[in-house]
């Protein structure tokens, strides 16, 4: 047997989250058996902890869009009982049973192993948000971003992905400039290492004019809508956006003058079906520039049984930094 939060839909298509006992022949089909020790919390949770956001199709469902733990049984030759494992995307939580749950089974080509110097809680408090911020600032360097070309902008900047951004760019010796809707979050961001703090109201507003002042060398964007849109604008010469969410809505009312003008970059990152390399170059690049005891200052620790409340309140821009789940 083995305990998961188990989402269920009634008659009336309602759905309701709570703690169950499954036996083990319920778990999905899959190459690799993990014991999960720690999984995490990240937008895409709190859909599918709740109505589901077109996310989830078939019920009983168990979300948990990541976990870290390790292998139990494997039937694939690169896994043997005692690795220890991390899983991000391949739409487990959403399609897949995911990591709120002692217990999972997924596909040995979806899982990555524990890089050296990094341990299951650790990465966890980074969990898919955090990684995704590591793609982010691997894409920006990748397109020339360098320390000293001026401040780089992380929007939602208090969430997950916007905190470890935060937290990389500013151990990796870059000027930070935070946007937050939530001024009381400015010493916690301070500490994470931005060295200005941008209030949401000064930038979440529609394109007045294409461009405006050239003022940030990069942009790692949490929150798309007009905010996106607008920080197009604002872009040094050749500078990048990497775009990652949609906190704010999934349209950017935008203008295409400062591609033409000043060569600037919409980078999109996925960090959902990402190749293997790129997986496992980033949980490495993790474990070597991200400051440990800043990610220890984003953790907020939860149990299973406290995942319902948590999920309704990431929907509503509620959570700072990383939940991070302790599943055993
Ligand atoms: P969080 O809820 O932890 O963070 C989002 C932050 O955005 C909030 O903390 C808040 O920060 C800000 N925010 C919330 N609502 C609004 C709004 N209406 N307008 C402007 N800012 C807002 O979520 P995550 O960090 O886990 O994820 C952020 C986004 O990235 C989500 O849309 C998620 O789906 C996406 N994502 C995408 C991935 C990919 O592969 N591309 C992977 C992981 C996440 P503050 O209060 O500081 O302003």
């Amino acid at each position: 047997m083995f305990k998961a939060l188990v989402v269920e839909k009634d008659e009336n298509g309602k759905t309701h989250a709570g703690v169950q006992e499954l036996p083990d022949d319920r778990l999905p089909e899959g190459e690799v058996t993990v014991r999960v020790a720690y999984s995490t919390l990240n937008y895409k949770d709190g859909l599918c902890i709740g109505p589901g956001g077109g996310l989830v199709k078939d019920y009983p469902h168990i979300p948990g869009i990541d976990f870290a733990g390790t292998v139990e049984q494997s039937d694939d030759e690169r896994y043997k009982p005692g690795d220890e494992v991390i899983l991000t995307g391949w739409h487990v939580g959403e399609r897949h049973w995911g990591g709120y749950a002692e217990k999972a089974r997924v596909k040995a080509d979806w899982l990555v192993p524990m890089p050296d110097g990094l341990t299951a809680r650790q990465a966890m408090a980074v969990g898919t948000a955090g990684f995704t911020a590591m793609l982010s600032v691997i894409a920006l360097e990748e397109h020339g971003l360098k320390p000293g070309t001026g401040p780089v902008l992380v929007t939602g900047a208090s969430g997950g992905v916007g905190s470890v951004a935060t937290a990389l760019l500013a151990e990796l010796g870059h000027e930070v400039a935070a946007v937050t809707g939530r001024p009381e979050n400015a010493g916690y961001l301070k500490d994470l290492g931005a060295t200005q703090i941008v209030d949401r109201s000064e930038i979440a507003e529609a394109v007045k004019r294409p461009l405006e002042s050239e003022t940030w060398a990069g942009c790692i964007d949490a929150v798309g809508g007009e905010m996106l849109a607008r920080v197009l604008g604002q872009l040094k010469y050749g500078g990048s956006l990497a775009a990652v969410g949609l906190a704010a809505g999934p349209q950017f009312p935008g203008n295409v003058v400062p591609f033409l003008l000043r060569g600037v970059n919409l980078l999109g990152i996925d960090s959902v079906t990402r190749p293997y390399a790129d997986r496992v170059e980033a949980w490495q690049r993790i474990a070597l520039d991200l400051p440990m005891e800043k990610l220890e200052a984003m953790v907020e620790p939860a149990t299973l049984e406290d995942l319902p409340e948590l999920g309704a309140s990431i929907l509503k821009g509620g959570v700072k930094g990383r939940v991070l789940v302790e599943v055993q």
